[in-house]
Formats: C-alpha cells, structure tokens, sequence
C-alpha cells in the first residue's frame, strides 16, 4: 500500500476523494504530489479546508461551477471537466479533471474520487499544433491554385476557398462526392469521366500524374488548368489520402496561342533563316523557301553559301563573319541565286542569337528582297543598246576609283576608245548593223578586262571608256595594245576603214600616279588629246599621255 502511494505522489496525477459530511462536500483523502499543483500540502487542505475552487483560474472558474452542478444528475458514473487552470501564484497550470461517482444503494452520490493530471505540456503541445494547423489552413485557403484534397478512394474531404470560388459551389455540397462528380467536370461526358476515374485509381496505388484539363468557370469562360495529383502516404506506406493542385494556365496558353499565330504571319511572309555557328541551316521560312524555290528539307543542314551568287566577292563573306562572330549585327546587301539559277538581290541583316548564359548559339537571317530597286538602279547605269556602264556611271566611278587609288597609293588609269571610220560603217552597212557592231566591241572589251577593279563604259556615241589601276606603265601599254589587237581580230568587216578591212579603234590613255595633282578634267582632256593624236597619226593605234599637266 505505501509502495503503490509512493508512485502515486511521484506520479503527476493528484488523487483525491471527497465525502459529504453534514451536507457539504469535504476533501477526505489527497496525495502528496497535490504542492506541485497548488502550491499546498495535503495537510493544508485537510486541516485548513482549503477549497479545490479556490484554486481555479477566475476565467474558468464559471464554466466548472456550471459543469460540477450537473455532475450529481448524470447517468454516468464518471466525467471529465473541460481542461482549466489551477492558480499557482503568479503562474497557472493546465489540468484535467475526472471524477468518479460511488453511489449508494438508491443511487445517490455517496463519495467522489477524481484525479486532476497536469496537462500544461500536452496543452502546450497542441497550441503548437493548432497554430500549425492555422498557418496550413491558411495556406490552403489563401492560395491562389485550386487545391483539393481526397481520401484514399477519391472523395473529397477538403477543398480550399479557391476551388469553391472557381467552381462556384459550397463547400458542403461537394465535400463528400467522388473527384469524377464534381461540379467542374459537368461539361465532360462519360468517356471523360471514366478518364478521371482511371486516373484517380492510379493514384491510390501510389504514382504521380500531371496533366492539362479544363473547365468552364461560372461565367462560361474556358479555363485551362495544370493538375497535379500527388498521393499522401500513412507511416505504413500505404496511400491515405490524394492531393489535387491545380492553377490556371489559361493566360499562357492563349498567350501561346497568340504568338503561334505572330510566328506563323513571320513564317508566311517574312524571308528568315537561322542557322547554327558554322553557318547551317537550322530553320527557314516558308516565305523564305517560296522566294529560292527550294522546299524546306532541301535548304535544312545545307549551308547557306547554297544561294550564293559567284558575283559576290569573298570579301563580303569575310567581312560577314568577322562582325557576326564578335556577336555584332551585321548588314549589307548581296546577290544570291534561286535553285532555278536565276538571280536576286537581298539586304541581309544578321543577328546573333544567344543563349540565357549570353553565349553565341547561332544566327538569325532577315532578307528584305531588293531584286526590284537593284534592277532600277542596274538600268540607271547601264547603257541600252551595250549592256555595260554608261556614261552616269562613268562620273561615279572616276571618282570613286581616283580617290581609291591615292588612298592606296596605286596608279589610275583612263583610256578613252574610239572606233575608227564608224561613220563610214554605217552608211556602209546600216545603223543597225553598227549597233550589232558597238554590241560585238562592247562585250569583247569587258571580256578582257576582267580585274575586280576593272570598269568599261559607254561614254556615248561610239566611245567607249575604260578605267582600271594597280598598273605600272608597261603594263598599261600592254593592255591597250591587246584591247586594240582584241578588236581588229574580231575580224568584223569594214571596207571602208583606211586603215584595215576590220573594224579597229584608236586609244588614248593617261596613267596618273598617287601623287599627281591633276583633276578629272584634266585627266580626261590628256586622255581626250592623246586618243586625238593616235586618231591624228594613223588610227587604229594607242597613244599613252607623257603629258602631266596640260
Ligand atoms: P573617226 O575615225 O575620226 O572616229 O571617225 P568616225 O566616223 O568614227 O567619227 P565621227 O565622230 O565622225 O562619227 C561617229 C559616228 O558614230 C556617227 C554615227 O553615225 C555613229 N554612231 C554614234 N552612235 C551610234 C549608235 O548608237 N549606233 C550606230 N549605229 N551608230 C552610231
Ligand atoms: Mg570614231
Ligand atoms: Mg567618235
């Protein structure tokens, strides 16, 4: 017996037992351990009559008075007051009280005995818990994506105030249904719904699944959302519960949607091309296929150098590369051709294309076809009836080349062509016949100059001018006699030329070094007189100009 009170004052549970005596309600009996709750020994009570109420928290004391009266009435033997505080001084402790009732013969209360436990821990504990559980509910609640959660046969247990709102409902009338009857899914039909069944059961035996569905919210508007189910499992490791989150995409994939329609405009009508580092072709336009006349798989992993025109000189393409790969836009225009082999023009402006660590990853091509300005301006330089540079270009060019050829400190040089005795031919032969003639002479000219920086013009009439540099004087004197000999052995008749029975010209030329001062009059006038004096002294001849000034 004193073995089974040690335990029982060093237990936290105060035993006690009450009697009535007189009428009233007296402590009898109480343990030891009764100090750690009240502060006073079992002896104070006993002799002092201190009562357990004296000790209850004044917020509490109502509510036990309340539950102690109706404990004489209940049918039970035992009750359970709500938790409330015994004051201790400054401090106050949790506990919880049960009481037993032994009744006598007719059923009336004879004693009571109870227990009061400390329980400040526990409650402690659970303030822990419910704050814990407020922060979840709150999470829940105040989340912006549509989250459910279902028990382990897919009923739904709880749904957060965001799914009642999109789903227009309350709570009450979907918690309870299985997920496949929720209000969201009236639009479905059978099949769809028996999806939702399947996918639900796949859950409960424990996989994940993430999947697009819709639904329309209460204004009949199409909402499309991203589900993910995700199974709960218990300390057994079996599935408790599903949870369903969802949030809405709608907003991204119309933007998607959008910028499908923007690509495929550009993809109709703008002429693009990207291509990798080594200039490979990873996707084109279908405006850009349609224009070379190459269907897509022929142009995708070729280079790009497939439409290149061989008109268009290397230093393009060296120049092309050298400002792309420092990651700078580059754009020019250049000749291409089509599969077909015809020709057109483009204005290109490349741009790199980066990745997110801003490393090059590739190009983007955008041509604007300027076939049509190209040819415009082709024609405003070329002459008519010959096909080469007319006399606009020749003042351009003069210019352009003179001022080239001091900066690179090269010698420049003019010759100007003069078919001899064409009057004659003409009235010989008729004007069509010299036409055909000026054509044949025109052609044979360019063919023999060939050199990147080589230009024939038709200065008008049957004069034809001719501008090269980067020539010494022997080598000018070389090239004007072939230019001569080219046009005597073209061997087209002319009986009345004094001078041959073919059609031959007569050349003046003025070489003109870096450093001379001399204008482009002046230039043309020494060049002008020297073509007079090869006229002068004989025809069918080349005169160099010595002459450096006038
Ligand atoms: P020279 O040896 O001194 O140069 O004598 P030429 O007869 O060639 O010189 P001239 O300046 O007297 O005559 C040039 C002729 O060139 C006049 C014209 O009949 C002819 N001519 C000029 N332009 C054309 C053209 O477009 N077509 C044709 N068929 N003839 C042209
Ligand atoms: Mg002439
Ligand atoms: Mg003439």
């Amino acid at each position: 017996m004193s073995k089974l009170l040690h335990y029982l004052n060093e237990s936290p549970t105060v035993f006690f037992i009450l009697k009535k005596d007189d009428g009233l309600w007296e402590l009898e009996y109480v343990t030891d351990n009764v100090i750690k709750i009240y502060g006073k020994t079992s002896e104070d009570f006993l002799n002092k009559k201190y009562h357990h109420a004296d000790f209850i928290h004044k917020v509490d004391l109502k509510k036990f008075n309340e539950e102690a009266s109706k404990i004489s009435k209940i049918k039970d033997d035992q009750f359970t007051y709500e938790p409330y505080r015994i004051v201790k001084g400054s401090t106050s402790t949790w506990i919880s009280h049960t009481t037993k009732i032994i009744r006598d013969k007719n059923g009336k209360p004879e004693f009571y005995y109870g227990y009061i436990t400390d329980i400040s821990k526990q409650k402690l504990l659970n303030n822990k818990l419910n704050t814990a559980n407020t922060i979840l509910d709150s999470i829940f609640n105040n989340s912006f994506n549509f989250i459910l959660l279902l028990d382990n046969k897919g009923k739904l247990i709880k749904a957060n105030q965001r799914s009642l709102e999109i789903g227009d409902c309350k709570e009450q009338t979907v918690i309870g249904k299985y997920f496949w009857e929720l209000p969201w899914w009236n639009h479905y039909g059978e099949k769809e719904r028996d999806i939702l069944r399947d996918e639900i059961n796949m859950i409960t035996h424990g996989s994940c699944l993430k999947n697009n569905k819709y639904y329309y919210n209460k204004y009949g508007n199409k909402i499309e959302v991203d589900f993910c189910f995700s199974p709960v499992f218990d300390k057994d490791g079996d599935v408790s519960n599903i949870l369903c989150e969802a949030h809405d995409i709608t907003q991204s994939i119309n933007t998607k949607k959008r910028l499908d329609q923007y690509m495929e405009i550009v993809n109709n009508n703008v002429y693009i091309s990207i291509s990798d580092l080594s200039g490979k072709i990873v996707n084109i336009s279908d405006a850009y296929c349609k224009l070379t006349g190459y269907i897509r798989d022929e142009l995708i992993g070729k280079r790009h150098n497939i439409f290149r025109h061989p008109d268009t000189e290397d230093q393009v393409f060296k120049e092309l590369w050298t400002t792309i790969s420092k990651g700078r836009l580059w754009k020019g225009e250049h000749k291409n051709v089509k599969k077909d082999g015809t020709t057109y023009w483009v204005e290109n402006s490349i741009t790199p294309n980066l990745d997110e660590d801003g490393n090059t990853i590739g190009y983007t091509s955008i041509y604007n076809d300027i076939t049509d300005k190209k040819e415009i301006s082709e024609l405003l330089i070329t002459d008519f009836l010959t096909k080469i540079y007319n006399r606009r270009h020749f003042n351009d060019i003069f210019n352009l080349e003179l001022k080239r050829a001091k900066r690179d400190k090269k010698n420049f040089v003019l010759m100007i062509l003069d078919i001899d005795y064409f009057k004659q031919y003409n009235d010989t032969y008729g004007h069509d016949a010299g036409d055909k003639a000026l054509q044949v002479v025109a052609s044979s000219l360019k063919d023999t100059l060939n050199r990147a920086h080589d230009f024939v013009f038709r200065l008008g009439g049957e004069e034809f001018g001719i501008i090269t540099s980067k020539i010494g004087i022997e080598g000018t004197k070389i090239l004007a006699n072939k230019l001569k000999e080219s046009i005597e052995n073209l061997e087209i008749e002319h009986k009345k030329n004094r001078v041959s029975n073919f059609i031959t010209i007569s050349i003046g030329t003025k070489i003109v070094l870096p450093e001379s001062n001399l204008s482009e009059n002046d230039i043309y006038k020494l060049a002008d007189d020297a073509l007079y004096e090869a006229k002068d002294s004989g025809r069918n001849k080349a005169v160099l100009s010595i002459k450096d000034t006038l």
